[in-house]
């Protein structure tokens, strides 16, 4: 029973309404915007606190996140090792903030940084530092890095929170780099040496090899060990600072990110109280909406009930980092939007307590209040959808290997865009969370997920079995959760073909140059007479651009293939381009159907193709098969011009429907600069029976507009939409 219900079922054992939260609620299940000044070395001697506490009342936090030490001390520490920042001298500057904030009622977060120091802690403890193979210490710059099975982690930094506890009694911790090393490299200090044997009776991996076993222990451990210093922390500090005094370090919104540094997200979300998503902009490839697609993954592992704030930066951090210029106020607004549709609470970040580019000022504050104002219907709600998503990270790890943006990224990112294109609402499915998240699901898709368990499979099977419908790309299926392939497709009999003589390893599966960019000439071809419905709109065509990867294929006889294969012909010179081959019988897409359960399999990599290309015949393409495999209409049909990101959820009697406008000059380039209106929009949502005459809500726009019934569909028109418009039918 999640906690939701438990709350539910006591208000109704009592008779009576009750409050969401007790005011007794501990703060991580309550405070829910939240705000970040990251102090610099020279700001002990610049920082206006009075006028920072105005800001914090102006934007409406309830939060601060202060620095507190690790690789700099804001505070005068008893430890000497523990670098004073340059300009501190003998000030509290933590101490005095953690004062101010408390005194006007906010939580305080004690910020560490913790996985480097000077050369003096160095030359002090050299055994607590990574070493190459050859002995040398890792180093970043000035400054050397600490190994995360030293003392420095199991003794030195709790000893360091203690002293932080004892001091300003801030009400929880968070680290910025509490993982450690990464995995571009293997640490041969004496620590690991020593602790890798005992566990696994061997010596360290000499280097990166994923075919080595060894080295595929190596990175298990790593993951068990980041996985025992969350562990470790939380009892470090509740001990010391009440059973409320929590550790919660950063976490990535990139699966990839996540797994290069060590960071199991679904372990951790299985362990965390709140979820801070270090995750403060979005990249040309995925987009604003990759930041609602995020708040779904981490609510889908974390639960629905808890909090997942993130920093959110106020200035120019990418493709360009100008740490003290102001980002476009559009560009960071919508990233702070497209987070909250997806169930992210907002968190401004400001690098420096002295602004010269007074700018960035006056783009959190708008977000903040309106989300305050509407916090009633931006918490404790159930996401609806009718399609999963699947992934894990160990399929990053294992299938995605070196190549995990071409293999694993780009695939599932494809499948977004274009499940966003087509606005089907649609969730994130870990992999192993299939039987209880798919459960109420239409449609999984498996987009390339290469890498999947014995028992990842079985359970794809039971959904199956259950008449849901699958729809898989590439190389699904084709690998164990090592990497090591398969004899033939794990579900072939579902996808109703098979795999023709050896599978190759995961080295020889690519073309070197084959980013996610890279294309090849190639075509798919539409078969003549009478087409299958994913055809839908094709009609004036009778060939697809391709450009990807795929093998030829045995397919079952009651199998339909609407597309195959034309191998490559020259593109130039343009005297030379026409096709040698104009068909093949090489499958391109291999449709089946099993009970109610329908099964598309896309050998072309056509969910990869469209995240480097965006050709939209591949979105229109996917979205055609999606609607197939689902059979009936889904829960949501927004009609009306632009890109859209729709998120639909429900609380206890109403729907809420998050449309954010992706439309604009910027949309696959940062930064945004305009807002660009957009309308007007019939929007259909399925409703459960009840009253006959409803309203629906604008929570935006700030209106009322009547709701018409169009069988189970209640209609509403928005008229215009300019950042985002949020629909409140109950
Ligand atoms: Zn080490």
């Amino acid at each position: 029973m999640t906690r939701r219900e438990f709350l539910e079922r006591s208000a109704f054992a009592a008779g009576g309404a009750m409050l969401r939260y007790p005011a007794a609620a501990p703060w991580y299940r309550r405070t829910y915007r939240w705000g970040q000044t990251n102090i610099t070395e020279k700001d002990p001697v610049r920082y206006d606190i009075p006028w920072w506490r105005e800001y914090w009342k102006r934007t409406a936090v309830q939060g601060v996140i202060i620095n507190a030490g690790g690789i700099v001390a804001y505070y005068p520490s008893r430890f000497p090792l523990q670098h004073r920042a340059e300009f501190l001298r003998d000030r509290d500057l933590f101490g005095e903030l953690t004062k101010a904030a408390h005194e006007d009622g906010l939580f305080v977060l004690a910020r560490m940084d913790s996985n480097r120091t000077a050369e003096d802690f160095f030359q002090a403890h050299p055994d607590w530092f990574a070493r190459a193979r050859d002995g040398h210490p890792y180093r970043a710059a000035d400054k050397y890095i600490t190994c995360i099975n030293s003392p420095y982690y199991d003794e030195y930094l709790p000893d360091v929170m203690r002293e932080i506890i004892e001091r300003s009694r801030p009400d929880g911790f968070t680290d910025n780099s509490w993982a450690g090393m990464g995995r571009e490299s293997i640490c041969f200090c004496e620590n690991c040496e020593r602790i890798f044997r005992a566990r696994t009776g061997k010596p360290l991996p000499r280097d990166a090899d994923w075919n080595d076993p060894v080295y595929r222990d190596w990175i298990m451990w790593n993951y068990a060990r980041r996985t025992e210093i969350w562990e470790l922390n939380n009892r470090v500090t509740r001990a010391a600072g009440g059973p409320d005094c929590i550790w919660s370090g950063m976490n990535s919104g990139s699966v990839t990110a996540q797994a290069r540094s060590f960071r199991d997200l679904k372990a951790i979300c299985a362990r965390a109280d709140i979820m801070l998503l270090d995750h403060q902009r979005r990249d040309d490839d995925t987009g604003f909406q990759q930041n609602g697609d995020t708040g779904k993954r981490v609510h889908g592992l974390l639960g629905w009930d808890k909090l997942a704030p993130e920093s959110m930066a106020m200035y120019e951090s990418g493709p360009g980092y100008y740490r003290v210029a102001s980002k476009p106020a559009a560009e960071a607004r919508m990233w702070m939007i497209a987070g909250i549709a997806g169930g992210i609470q907002p968190w401004w970040h400001h690098v420096g307590a002295y602004q010269e580019d007074r700018r960035a000022f006056h783009t959190a504050e708008p977000v903040m209040r309106w989300w305050k104002a509407n916090e009633q219907y931006l918490i404790d709600r159930t996401p609806v959808a009718g399609v999963g998503l699947v992934w894990s990270q160990r399929n990053a790890d294992f299938f995605g290997r070196d190549a995990v943006a071409q293999r694993v990224d780009a695939p599932y990112t494809g499948f977004m865009h274009a499940l966003v294109r087509a606005r089907i609402p649609y969730l994130p499915v870990h992999a192993d969370d299939i039987d209880r998240d798919a459960a109420g699901l239409a449609v999984l898709i498996l987009p390339n997920v290469g890498a999947l368990s014995d028992a990842q499979v079985a359970a794809i099977r039971r959904f199956a079995q259950k008449g849901g419908s699958l729809v898989a790309t590439g190389d699904t299926g084709r690998y164990d959760e090592w990497g090591d392939p398969r004899p033939d497709f794990a579900l072939a009999d579902l996808f109703a073909c098979h795999t023709i003589g050896d599978t190759p390893n995961l080295e020889g599966r690519s073309r070197p140059d084959a980013g996610p960019r890279a294309s090849v000439h190639t075509y798919l071809r539409l078969p003549p007479g009478a087409r299958h419905p994913v055809l839908h709109g094709f009609d004036e065509t009778d060939i697809l651009a391709f450009g990807g990867i795929l093998s030829p294929l045995r397919v079952d006889a009651a199998a339909a293939v609407p597309l195959t294969f034309v191998p490559p012909f020259p593109t130039y010179p343009p005297e030379t381009s026409w096709m040698r081959q104009p068909a093949t019988d090489i499958p391109g897409l291999v449709l089946s159907e099993r009970g109610r359960a329908r099964v598309a399999y896309l050998p072309a990599d056509i969910d990869r193709r469209y995240a480097g290309e965006h050709l939209p015949d591949h979105a229109a393409l996917l979205a055609n098969v999606v609607r197939w495999a689902a059979g009936a209409a889904g829960p949501l049909a927004v009609e009306g011009p632009g890109l859209i990101d729709c998120h639909l959820y429900q609380q206890a009697g109403r729907m809420i429907l998050h449309l954010v406008n992706l439309t604009s000059e910027a949309t696959w380039r940062a930064p945004l600069d305009e807002l660009i209106r957009v309308g007007p929009f019939i929007v259909k949502i399925r409703l459960a029976p009840g009253r006959a005459r409803r309203v629906a809500r604008l929570l935006v726009a700030g209106s009322e507009t009547p709701v018409r019934m169009e069988g189970e569909m209640g209609v509403v028109t928005v008229d215009a939409i300019l950042d985002h418009e949020v629909i409140v039918i109950g």
